[in-house]
């Protein structure tokens, strides 16, 4: 999809298929970004969620391509972790499309 330029290619990221319960987490500082219960299969090759976790995540509007798009960063070190779309699937209707480079994912029984 061209409006994922300049973001890892798809279908690279382990997180793609990573199906037990648990937390990701920033890979820069550890903050617990979402919860494995917001993921879901948005079939575009990035690990995608429908919310993020409660004050986890700062977003700003992103124009720097012909469209605008929202950029997703961790709240505690800024550093950046993907895109926000609105075509998710309910009840938030957002798709949060991140980078699997980003993040890290801690089993909820580990
Ligand atoms: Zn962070």
């Amino acid at each position: 999809m061209l409006r994922h330029e300049g973001t890892e290619r798809p279908y690279t990221s382990p997180l793609n298929n990573e199906h037990r319960h648990g937390t990701f987490h920033c890979a820069g500082c550890d903050q617990a970004l979402f919860s494995s219960q917001t993921k879901y299969d948005s079939r575009t090759g990035w690990p995608s969620f429908w919310q993020p976790l409660e004050g986890a995540i700062g977003t700003r509007r992103d124009t720097s391509f012909a469209m605008s798009r929202t950029e997703v960063h961790c709240s505690r070190c800024g550093g950046h972790l993907g895109h926000a779309f609105d075509d998710g699937p309910l009840p938030t209707r957002l798709r949060y499309c991140m980078n699997g480079v980003a993040m890290t994912f801690r089993p909820a029984s580990a």
